[in-house]
């Protein structure tokens, strides 16, 4: 993009000058609407939700089968929601701000099978291709247990089929160790950002992984290339994949079930914020499509991203979503949060949540590694850079007045509020990686 666009493109759309000056903003959706309004964009449904639900469930005696760690879920892959009132006082303290209301956790951070957010749609979306196939060779109907996929059958003949995808590295994490475990011959394309233990650990999985000196769009592209040579190869497109999607999104009603567990309300009088971070957009959006469907407009949904890596907060903002790149605007893409480190959105989610999606800000790499320091220093609990991009949304919301007067919300509602940071990845961190981020963060909260 030339310095004419640019400069037309800040004409019309102001913050794309505060993206280009990477720093920390935040930007509340005008475009919002209510879910009635909003859903028939999106061409999705609850009837598609439950669909992968209930394959999730099919699945379910097979996970606990191949992976014993699902065994205390049953073979469901979910995690919990914790309280962090500890942290909720550290941020209070940090920001001077309060934070009205309840502050929880959701731990993605520690999904079984591979440690993040793409616990869900990565491995779902291996799971809806190895169904496909098994029932179209008449290997498998819905009725069966499938436990049996486990049996050398099962591995021979997924073994004539290939899956590919391109990944900063935890989407790749999912994919490579869920197809293996099937039988697949896997392929996982790695962008610079990934990180080298999780090149290692697929690796010992069996899974062929090829690494890229460029970012996650090239990584996907050349995948995409690859893929398209052999005709028994399914690539997985974190682009544009709609099965991902609503692999991500059955976490809302199973959400919906944790808080009823712990009798806290979401209605009106009662709003519910999530904070999710977004890379591509699929892991969030999808998210937040199943929690659209599960509370309806009591739920408000923000987006967060590296200052480097705006991708999301510029395709909606600018109404451009893939047709643009950070990269045009002279963003680099660089970023500790690899799970972020995306330059481009999905033209997708964005297209399809644009209107359900309250606001997104961005903040800086800095800022990540010091709420990691105070989240492991007040609660005890170790996660990814990328998934304390969450972390920062409740002070912002309460720091801009026009948050509550844009969404009309008193402050008897802001009191009676609870506060979801979904945590999006971690759990798998080696214990000498984890001692470098923490080591980073506390020269940070030192000197802050
Ligand atoms: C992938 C990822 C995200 C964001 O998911 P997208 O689908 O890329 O938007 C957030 N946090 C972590 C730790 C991730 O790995």
């Amino acid at each position: 993009m030339d310095a004419q666009h640019i400069h037309q493109l800040i004409t019309q759309y102001p913050i794309v000058a505060d993206l280009i000056s990477l720093k920390e903003t935040i930007w509340f959706n005008p475009n919002f609407t209510s879910l009635a309004e909003g859903l028939p964009y999106v061409g999705l449904t609850q009837k598609d939700i439950d669909d992968a639900s209930d394959r999730l469930t099919r699945f379910a005696p097979y996970l606990m089968h191949a992976f014993p760690e699902t065994k205390p879920s049953k073979g469901i892959i979910e995690s919990e929601l914790v309280s962090i009132a500890n942290m909720q006082q550290r941020l209070e303290q940090h920001y001077g701000q309060s934070i009205p209301g309840q502050l929880w956790l959701k731990k993605d951070s520690h999904l079984p099978i591979s440690g993040s957010i793409k616990a869900r749609g990565g491995i779902y979306e291996v799971l809806y291709h190895a169904e496909k196939l098994a029932i179209q060779a008449g290997l498998l109907t819905y009725e069966d247990d499938y436990t049996k996929l486990a049996s050398p059958t099962f591995k021979t003949f997924f073994s004539q089929y290939s899956i590919a995808v391109g990944s900063t590295g935890n989407l790749g994490l999912s994919i490579g160790i869920m197809s293996a475990q099937l039988g697949f011959d896997v392929t996982v394309h790695m962008s610079a950002d990934a990180r080298q233990w999780k090149k290692d650990k697929l690796r010992a999985h069996n899974v062929t992984v090829i690494e890229y000196a460029e970012d996650y769009g090239v990584a996907v592209e050349e995948g995409r290339k690859l893929a398209q040579n052999n005709p028994n190869c399914f690539f997985i497109d974190d682009e544009n994949s709609q099965t991902l999607f609503l692999g991500y999104s059955v976490a809302g009603q199973r959400l919906k079930k944790q808080l009823n567990e712990k009798n806290i309300l979401v209605d009106q009088e009662h709003p519910l914020f999530v904070y999710l971070p977004c890379g591509v957009g699929g892991g969030p959006g999808g998210v937040a499509f199943g929690l659209k469907m599960a509370f309806g407009d009591h739920v408000h949904c923000i987006f967060a991203e590296p200052t480097h890596s705006p991708c999301m907060l510029l395709g909606v903002a600018t109404g451009l979503h893939d047709e643009i790149s950070v990269q045009a605007l002279g963003i680099d893409n660089i970023t500790a949060a690899d799970g972020l480190a995306v330059g481009r959105a999905s033209g997708f989610v964005g297209r399809a949540m644009q209107r359900l999606l309250d606001g997104f800000y961005t903040l800086s790499d800095e800022s990540m590694y010091l709420l990691l320091g105070l989240l492991n220093d007040s609660e005890q609990l170790k996660l990814e850079p990328s998934a304390l991009a969450g972390m920062l949304g409740p002070i912002l919301i309460h720091q801009q007045q026009n948050y509550a007067t844009l969404h009309q919300l008193s402050q008897k509602q802001f009191k009676n509020a609870n506060h979801i940071i979904w945590g999006t990845g971690g759990g798998m961190v080696p214990e000498e990686e984890m001692e470098k981020y923490l080591a980073k963060a506390h020269t940070l909260n030192d000197k802050g």
